[in-house]
């Protein structure tokens, strides 16, 4: 999904994918949904979604209304000069340059990230480029010297520094001794206010560059209240603790960061001056 051009072929793998997994689990799914919404209702809840929304003030459905309006205007943009951008790839019979996207061509099996289809509408590919992975392939590049970065950058703010715990702990890389283990970045608090690690196979490139920030800005927000009870050791929402993670990774990937840890060499902002 992420590299193929072969529309046939990614129709095949998008197909293939939801008729060998959608199909058997759909009514263990559906089991699952009953089972999730008899558990939320035995906690005083309507039912799991209910629970889902607990989190949040009563005016949740406003916010997002509001939120997804303010974005509107730019998603439109955004997407019609993708589809044009697809269209010169794959042709009008396969993505038509008005209605909705094919979610076989947006470089994931879920059409969720777009960063796979980056090389096939880079607005100005004459500029250097600011995904750099290969940068990072190019300066040999290892996992321990990204997490020790990623650990730097929260550190050099001021944050604390992971603990010898975390390294000694920590899963960072996929095993090469044969154990099957889900790879899945995630990050962990044990609460005993020591032990916080991360697991996840990293790769050298530029999104697990990134993944790394993220998972540490969990490991981050763990640390900070480990001296509280434990009931009070959780974000403030799901959401939150989230967005402390993503915060830290759209910070990571300025071109103004990426420039002071010397993985890019172009200028911070080239085309400023055009829309002033
Ligand atoms: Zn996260």
């Amino acid at each position: 999904m992420a590299t193929s051009m072969d529309w046939d072929e990614l129709v095949w793998a998008w197909e293939g994918f939801r008729d060998a997994v959608g199909i058997p689990n759909k009514p263990l799914f559906a089991r699952y949904v009953d089972i999730a919404n008899e558990g939320a209702r035995a906690n005083g809840y309507d039912d799991l979604g209910d629970s889902w929304r607990s989190a949040y003030s009563d005016d949740l459905e406003n916010q997002v209304y509001e939120l997804y309006n303010a974005i509107l205007p730019l998603y439109k943009q955004l997407h019609a000069y993708v589809r044009r951008r697809l269209n010169g790839v794959y042709g009008s019979e396969h993505v038509p340059l008005t209605g909705n996207l094919p979610a076989n061509v947006l470089g994931d099996m879920w059409g969720r990230f777009w960063t796979n289809i980056y090389p096939h509408v880079v607005p100005y590919p004459d500029l250097p480029n600011i995904d750099v992975s290969d940068e990072m392939v190019r300066q040999n590049y290892t996992v321990d010297r990204i997490a020790r970065m990623a650990d730097e950058f929260f550190s050099s703010m001021g944050l604390f520094p992971v603990n010898d715990a975390f390294w000694e702990n920590s899963m960072l890389e996929r095993p090469d001794d044969g154990r099957d283990v889900v790879c899945h970045a995630s990050a962990w608090d044990f609460y005993n206010r020591v032990d916080f690690r991360i697991k996840m196979c990293t790769e050298v490139n530029m999104e697990y560059f990134l993944i790394l920030h993220h998972e540490l800005g969990h490991i981050q927000y763990d640390m900070n209240y480990k001296h509280q009870p434990v009931s009070f050791r959780d974000g403030a929402n799901i959401a939150f603790q989230e967005a402390i993670g993503e915060v830290m990774s759209q910070s990571v990937a300025t071109p103004k960061h990426l420039k002071e840890v010397g993985l890019f060499d172009g200028e911070d902002d080239p085309i400023e001056g055009e829309y002033n």
